[in-house]
């Protein structure tokens, strides 16, 4: 197969991942199936408590942490909100949550790269869900897989920040299929990034025009409470 990259003279050569992966697609497929079966049930749960859940994604360092707090500090006086952290290791993201004094769990999924349904299952265990609102989950820093494992939260947001560069978006179309907010952040330093936040709504627009995408700073307070609105998490 042949692509022309846009930027390149000469068309360039590309390797596809249907060509070389034949060993492991049954059991590929075993597991997102009993993913997706184990979703459903973290979902049914979470109904049955009247919780909604928000799962965010996006890379390590485009803000998802910093955002959850924002979002936390505006919303604790009204909602019994909870958060569960994925992280390979570490608990710097718990840490940071736990300072706005909401229960917090933490998930290390060591050598794997995303939260699968079967991980939020049991952190749902530590959390006293009769006694609770909304929840927000954090996964790993990656904006590939996780796209393919659902883990029962009924809405999601994914964050960007524009120091990530450019392409983003058009780099990661699954993660944006079932977004119903895409936050692009740091944008008070877009300028300096040369980096064009509206670019970027415009790719997420393509991709999923269903999509609510907001402009947020969380440094200085920017789009936060537009994120909270488009997410439906206001005046329920
Ligand atoms: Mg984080
Ligand atoms: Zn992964």
């Amino acid at each position: 197969m042949v692509a022309v990259g846009i930027s390149l003279a000469k068309p360039v050569e590309v390797v596809t991942s249907a060509e070389g992966e034949v060993f492991d697609v049954e059991l590929e497929v075993n597991i997102l199936r009993e993913n997706e079966r184990l979703a459903e049930e973290n979902k049914r749960r979470l109904e049955s408590k009247g919780v909604h859940a928000v799962d965010v994604m996006g890379s390590v360092g485009s803000g998802k942490t910093s955002l959850i707090k924002s979002m936390i500090s505006q919303l604790k006086k009204d909602l019994r909100i909870a958060v569960i952290e994925g992280d390979v290791t570490t608990t710097i993201d718990s840490d940071i949550i736990s300072s706005e004094g909401v229960p917090t769990v933490q998930v290390n999924t060591g050598k794997e790269c995303h939260l699968d349904a079967n991980l939020i299952r049991k952190a749902l265990d530590r959390i006293p869900l009769d006694r609770l609102d909304l929840i927000f989950i954090e996964n790993v820093g990656n904006l590939i897989c996780p796209a393919e494992f659902p883990l029962g939260s009924d809405r999601r947001l994914v964050v960007i920040s524009v120091t990530e560069g450019p392409y983003m978006v058009v780099k990661h179309p699954m993660m944006f299929l079932d977004a119903k907010v895409v936050a692009i952040n740091k944008i008070d330093v877009a300028a300096a990034m040369g980096v064009d936040p509206n670019k970027l709504s415009a790719d997420v627009a393509r991709l999923n025009p269903k999509a609510a995408t907001v402009h947020t700073s969380c440094r200085n307070g920017t789009g936060i409470n537009d994120v909270i609105e488009k997410l439906g998490l206001k005046n329920r």
